[in-house]
């Protein structure tokens, strides 16, 4: 199976400077735009196929005319996103988005299936999935007020965006057959029950599509999404299939039999910085760790904790550092547990925290710490720059960390262990 990963805007300087905890001076001199990388350009094996694109996060950026399209004045954008200087043979998949337009009647003008199949083949996809509208239960509209307020779509409503997606799908297929356009076409299979997922399929098999993309499904949980695959399967007859935004570990080996072939999301990469107990997965995803929080002192709300604790920001700031340093002293077997956890207690407990979710958070600090489980992963990012990469802290420390989830995931992904391993050592 091919994992892919969404398109994130971010990317990383590839010299900061951990120990100084800096930005490296080419950072500083060039600019970001000009000198920061993307993993796939840092590391030596990217943690991950190919990515996902999807054309409406590139709008404002995109160019398109009658003889050719460009994004930032990049014609491939396999050029703008440097595959060039990866070692890995990586792939592109282009999707609408269809998430940015679903509270809309229909998808936008700009998404029609005749330009959405030329930027695709002028931009250089590999594969592209046709213009789809998500039939999901609720959307959000303008009252007369303009306040947003939640509106369920009737039956007819979500049958009518089935309908609609598999109409684009159909042009889409008729012009890339007519214009012999290089990409693989993607057909989108849209459904809000088992059985339209099905019949959406069915009509697109019929329709010739050799590839099938179910869209969607990226809020459902595993049984819905088991119990739609379960129903596809039988009208499938061998088509490839990939899952929208769908990542699960533990059922690897069912999605394979039931003739998944790619997934995408950005979930473990995201886990890093956006969950509050679990940001880094062990080696052996048997357990997710929490990050040490220790924030800089110079954000916003840092500052406002610290004037409200009648603290100096100076004091902080030392503080802060004092943190920093015996993290580092502590990987390198200098000092004791316990005279590092006090210290990140007191300034969590100081200018962040306070009450039980403080005391929660020191536990885990002592399981993250006391484990080391940095020390146990062979990824790139924990061998260079060690216990920096459970500190939470800037985009530097927690994207890499997200990196090393993902990772960890595409390893497990690769090596196939997932056929003979047990689903009850994979951490939820
Ligand atoms: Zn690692």
């Amino acid at each position: 199976m091919k994992y892919f990963l969404p398109y994130w805007e971010d990317k990383l300087d590839p010299d900061f400077d951990f120990v100084n905890d800096s930005f490296s001076k080419k950072h500083i001199e060039l600019g970001s735009r000009n000198y920061d990388k993307y993993i796939h350009e840092i590391i030596n094996n990217a943690p991950y196929d190919g990515i996902l694109v999807s054309l409406g996060v590139f709008l404002s950026k995109l160019k398109l005319n009658e003889e050719d399209a460009s994004v930032n004045g990049f014609k491939n954008l396999k050029e703008y996103l440097r595959f060039h200087n990866s070692n890995s043979n990586l792939e592109l998949l282009g999707d609408c988005g269809a998430f940015n337009y679903v509270n809309e009647p229909e998808p936008p003008e700009m998404f029609n299936p005749e330009r959405v199949a030329k930027l695709y083949n002028d931009l250089g996809f590999d594969y592209g999935i046709s213009t789809d509208h998500l039939a999901v239960r609720t959307i959000k509209i303008r009252d007369k007020d303009n306040n947003l307020i939640n509106k369920e779509l009737t039956k007819h409503e979500l049958r009518n965006r089935i309908k609609i997606s598999l109409e684009n799908a159909e042009k889409f297929l008729n012009i890339h057959k007519q214009k012999k356009y290089k990409f693989i076409p993607i057909g989108s299979a849209q459904g809000y029950s088992p059985i339209t997922y099905r019949n959406s399929v069915k009509e697109l098999v019929e329709m010739g599509y050799e590839y099938i993309a179910l869209g969607g499904l990226a809020r459902s949980n595993t049984r819905e999404i088991l119990s739609v695959l379960e129903k596809v399967k039988n009208v499938l007859k061998g088509r490839k299939l990939h899952l929208l935004g769908i990542l699960r570990p533990k059922q690897l080996s069912v999605f394979e039999e039931l003739g998944v072939y790619s997934f995408d999301s950005a979930s473990y990469l995201r886990k890093a910085w956006l969950r509050s107990g679990q940001n880094y997965l062990s080696h052996d995803l048997d357990h997710w760790y929490t990050a040490i929080r220790i924030p800089q002192v110079d954000n916003p709300k840092m500052v406002e904790s610290i004037n409200k604790s009648g603290h100096s920001i100076e004091e902080a700031k030392e503080l802060e550092q004092e943190c920093l340093n015996l993290l580092r002293k502590y990987d390198d077997g200098q000092i004791s547990l316990d005279k590092v956890i006090n210290k990140i207690s007191y300034y969590d407990k100081l200018f962040q925290r306070s009450g039980n979710d403080g005391k929660n958070l020191e536990e885990k600090y002592v399981q993250t710490l006391k484990d080391q489980p940095w020390k146990k992963c062979s990824c790139e990012i924990c061998q260079s720059i060690g216990i920096d990469v459970v500190i939470f802290r800037g985009t530097n420390r927690n994207k890499r960390r997200g990196f090393h989830n993902t990772y960890v995931f595409y390893d497990f992904l690769k090596s196939k262990v997932y056929k003979s391993t047990s689903v009850y050592k994979i951490a939820e």
